[in-house]
């Protein structure tokens, strides 16, 4: 109940938050969100976006949306909450009953919001349901399996580290590929006493058969561990991915364990992560189904889930079909494993779409996906990818798609589709684009664990001419 309370006190204090300039320094270089704001003719209201913003479970304050979560980094939780303070001695009594925003009941509000996250979320991970697609998703556990087991030179004698272990698939991949020590981490108690039995009934635990004693596993939350059975290891895995590489992932555990766990110099698996883009056309959402329902036009609903997605800002997560793909690949960003720091996730990239199919075609979203290497750096004998791609075998990442506001008429490979128009705007049925170029910006939220997203595409005829770009906002 108080918590009620203490969100709605600093909910007020937020709401006062344009009045100070400390909020509205750009962090980013060439931050596309603040961008957005410069552009006078853009239909993006932030205000309104904020009000409409739904609240999170119990601290509403702390979902500011994305103006807030964009101003506010680059700035540490003392710094913020000291802002919080000076702020509401500005502003005086609040109308939320006289009170002013106590430093400490401020903080213990934003780490009651992490706690809660962090609960729910190794509570999802304790069911066996979410191990079992994990683990029955081929394409993901088989590339682990070829990087531990088919590169003698890194995993013969190795002490390795398995950061989040679940099951213990993977650490059950290094102990049998000849690693001398694993320890298996995990923050779900039920997994990690799971992971124990496992290791122990494939012969790997610590009284059974000839890798005895090989594997074992510490359960708790990696950050909060000081030491581990092992001081230093020569190799970390992890399968730390999420839906669009980042969301909800756990890269920042992964950091963690690589700076506090890993010798100098050591291996971590995966050592590059990629994200990647292309346009698609309505194929990907599967919103052909309204067209005709029985004979019926139904497609009022597929503007309405439309216009909700983009109301709620989300982002989905479904298998795009190759069919569906109306660019070629562009490669948005690149993380290396080995040196990438938490700050990293945050970042602005562009990049350009072009053609990939001979007609013209009908953009109506843009989807991310990403690739993990296991490169030859560390996997001297047998280097591998695992991809994401929308045109390689479906995994349960699928695709992450950002619905456009407004579809754009990209032409085909083909140019002649693309024969101007006098005067007519790029991206129209008129003057189909020849590229759409796109800008995506992403920044942590202030809901722990989640992202805000904003990204801008802009169609641009054969001879550079531009329309504005539309710019969308996401929180994934
Ligand atoms: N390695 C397993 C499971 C991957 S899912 C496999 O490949 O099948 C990620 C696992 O990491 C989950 O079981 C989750 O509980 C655990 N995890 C996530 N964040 C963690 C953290 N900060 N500390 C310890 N374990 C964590």
């Amino acid at each position: 109940m108080w918590l009620q309370t203490v969100a709605r006190i600093v909910a007020d204090v937020y709401d006062s938050r344009w009045k100070f300039d400390a909020f509205l320094a750009p962090v980013l270089p060439d931050d596309a969100l603040l961008f957005s704001l410069d552009v006078a003719d853009d239909d993006i209201h932030l205000d309104a976006a904020i009000e409409e913003e739904p609240m999170p479970d119990s601290v509403a304050a702390l979902s500011l949306g994305e103006s807030w979560s964009t101003v506010r980094d680059g700035i540490t939780e003392e710094e913020r909450l000291a802002m919080l303070e000076r702020m509401t001695a500005e502003e005086g009594p609040s109308s939320a009953g006289g009170l002013l925003v106590d430093r400490s009941i401020a903080r213990r509000a934003v780490t009651d919001h992490v706690r809660a996250v962090d609960e729910s979320y190794f509570e999802s991970y304790s069911r066996f349901g979410i191990h079992r697609d994990m683990l029955g998703d081929a394409p993901r556990t088989s590339t682990y399996s070829a990087a531990l087991e088919r590169n003698p030179s890194l995993m013969r004698g190795a002490a390795v580290l398995d950061v989040g272990c679940g099951t213990g698939i993977l650490s059950l991949f290094a102990a049998r590929a000849g690693a001398s020590v694993v320890v298996g981490v995990d923050g779900s108690q039920r997994m990690a006493a799971l992971a124990t039995a496992l290791a122990a009934d494939n012969g790997f635990g610590p009284q059974t058969g000839g890798g005895a004693g090989t594997l074992q596993v510490v359960a708790g939350k990696l950050e909060e561990m000081e030491t581990l059975p092992v001081k230093q290891f020569d190799v970390l895995v992890s399968e730390w991915m999420g839906y669009a590489l980042l969301f909800e992932s756990m890269l920042d555990t992964v950091i963690v364990a690589r700076d506090r766990f890993l010798k100098p110099g050591g291996a971590v698996l995966p050592d590059i992560a990629a994200f990647f883009s292309a346009g698609v056309t309505r194929e990907a959402s599967g919103t052909e189904f309204w067209d005709s329902v029985y004979g019926f036009d139904f497609s009022r609903v597929a503007r309405e889930e439309h216009a909700e997605a983009l109301g709620a800002r989300l982002a989905r997560v479904l298998p795009v079909p190759s069919s569906a793909v109306a660019t070629q690949t562009a490669a948005v960003k690149s993380f290396d494993l080995t040196t990438v720091r938490p700050e990293d996730v945050e970042f602005t990239a562009a990049f350009e779409l072009l053609p990939r199919l001979a007609e013209r075609s009908t953009v109506v979203g843009v989807v991310l996906w990403f690739d993990t290497e296991f490169s030859s750096r560390f996997c001297k004998e047998h280097p591998v990818t695992l991809t994401t791609s929308p045109h390689a075998a479906p995994t349960h990442w699928a695709q992450t798609l950002f619905d456009l506001k407004t579809p754009l008429i990209l032409s085909g490979t083909n140019v002649l589709n693309a024969a101007a128009v006098p005067g007519a705007a790029p991206g129209t049925d008129a003057l189909p684009a020849a590229s759409l170029w796109c800008r995506i910006s992403v920044a942590r939220s202030a809901r722990h664990r989640s992202l805000d997203v904003s990204l801008e595409v802009e169609p641009r005829g054969l001879d550079g001419k531009q329309q504005p770009a539309q710019v969308m906002l996401y929180e994934v």
